[in-house]
């Protein structure tokens, strides 16, 4: 190894690297990088954006929620994907509303009024993990005797969007235990802190939902302590917060959706992926000023009902009528809905079953367009059939539709021409060889009981076993 005298500093107190001041008590900003962004102008092109937010996202560690704040601004690159060259995009006019200008104030605002700093971790002390999602990202401090050691943030994707608020609280803990690893694998103590009620993690047996209980058992894993934190005393970590970070909060107007999930929170009612047009007997329910009930025959086999209602307790009646005892019964609904329901259907019919699809999709009737569809869809990336049907059923239904798909991919010639063997080799379970020596072959393992975990390793030769709690 060389060392570079030019390079090399000693007897420092504190130093900068890679834009961040490095000393013995922490890890802060670089007040030259800070003052940059106090000059910073508002982004009037994509170029200034770009690398505004390229800025701003280099000190996302010291920036709680930094993800949620930033939405406004990132939303602007959405679907952009650095498709504009940087010459180019200075000349893509960006004008900014007032939402997006006050995520980029707050930002400013963050980096240089708080003179924040990060303390290193000490392994021999607790970690304290405040959680926290909101209705569009999820955020965690990881801290230790209210020093923050570092933040994570990031926004909703996918699906994730239509979580109900319990599911992302327990979503932003796994999230962030998963994130944190290399602070908190192992680690003695831990205490996490959610601002919601302990309440969320009353994941009972009945409960049918398999994420929330393979969410459940990755938190016990990390023999952590559960604490409840209502949001307006979530401040640990907060030297930060001060600023308006729950921002994005306040102006969403998903209420709704908010109140009624917390009677949902044992999701009596299991949701699926499939659309409701797959199921023998579906139920429609949306809310409309003139209330109305409807019975169709779909595909001959399929009944589906389509239900308008005012009042929420005539509803209930209603729908009693149109379950079938003996299927599964399919609802589709918004989650509001679905929350004041759920807990009456399974009261009134315990041994019937019932799913939540997320989806209605179009049903294709005439068998061209079937294969029109199956085959549009197969052509474009010549995929397998299973994911050929997961897509088509985002948009259409049709019955019979993995049979027909199977024919079609059958008959595709270009996928014929160009098979290769997809299945992975297995390998054949056979005896291990006799050592001849000491030490040649070890076995080592890592198993735990009652949240204790032990590390053993033992010697095929010789049997010696030595076993660490
Ligand atoms: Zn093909």
């Amino acid at each position: 190894m060389r060392v570079s005298v030019e390079k090399s500093h000693f007897f420092k107190n504190e130093i900068e690297y890679l834009g961040f001041i490095v000393s013995r008590g922490g890890i802060k900003t670089c007040p030259d990088k800070v003052h940059t962004m106090l000059n910073f102008p508002a982004p009037e092109n994509l170029y200034s954006l770009r690398s505004f937010l390229g800025l701003a996202s280099y000190y996302r560690c010291f920036i709680k929620d930094f993800a949620s704040i930033a939405k406004p601004l990132t939303d602007i690159l959405k679907g952009e994907n650095g498709k504009v060259s940087a010459n180019q995009s200075k000349k893509v006019k960006v004008t900014l509303d007032s939402r997006q200008y006050q995520a980029f104030d707050t930002l400013k605002s963050i980096l240089i009024s708080e003179d924040v700093m990060l303390a290193y971790p000490d392994f021999k002390k607790p970690f304290d993990l405040t959680t926290d999602a909101s209705n569009h990202g999820l955020g965690a401090v990881l801290s230790q005797d209210g020093r923050p050691i570092t933040m994570i943030s990031r926004t909703l994707k996918g699906n994730e969007l239509n979580f109900a608020t319990n599911e992302r609280e327990l979503l932003a803990i796994v999230w962030a235990l998963k994130n944190l690893r290399n602070y908190l694998y192992g680690v003695k103590h831990l205490n996490i802190f959610t601002d919601h009620q302990p309440l969320t993690f009353a994941v009972s047996d009945r409960n049918p939902n398999a994420k929330l209980k393979r969410w459940r058992a990755f938190i016990d894993e990390h023999n952590a302590k559960l604490h409840y934190k209502p949001g307006k005393e979530n401040n640990v970590a907060d030297a930060l917060s001060r600023q308006q970070v729950n921002l994005m909060e306040q102006d969403s107007n998903s209420d709704c959706a908010t109140i009624h999930s917390e009677r949902s929170l044992t999701y009596t009612i299991q949701a699926v992926e499939k659309p409701i047009n797959c199921f023998k007997n579906q139920i429609i329910i949306e809310e409309a000023e003139n209330p109305s009930k409807r019975t169709f025959i779909v595909f001959g086999n399929r009944t589906r009902h389509v239900i308008h209602f005012r009042d929420k307790n005539t509803l209930l009646g209603t729908i009693q009528d149109l379950v079938n005892t003996n299927v599964v019964n399919a609802i589709h609904c918004s989650l509001p809905i679905l929350a004041h329901i759920q807990h009456d259907l399974v009261q009134l019919f315990p041994n019937t079953k019932f799913k939540y699809a997320k989806k209605f999709v179009t049903d294709i009737f005439d068998p061209n367009d079937q294969m029109e569809i199956i085959i549009t869809e197969h052509n474009r990336a010549h995929r397998a059939v299973q994911e050929n049907v997961k897509q088509i059923l985002n948009d259409y239904f049709f019955p019979k539709l993995e049979k027909k798909a199977k024919e079609a991919v059958g008959n595709c010639k270009i996928c014929s021409k160009s098979k290769y063997n997809r299945h992975h080799q297995r390998h054949k379970i056979a005896e291990t060889p006799i050592p001849s020596y000491l030490g040649e072959i070890l076995h080592i393992d890592i198993f735990s009981t009652d949240s204790k975990f032990f590390l053993t390793c033992l010697d095929k030769f010789s049997k010696f076993a030595v076993v660490q709690t």
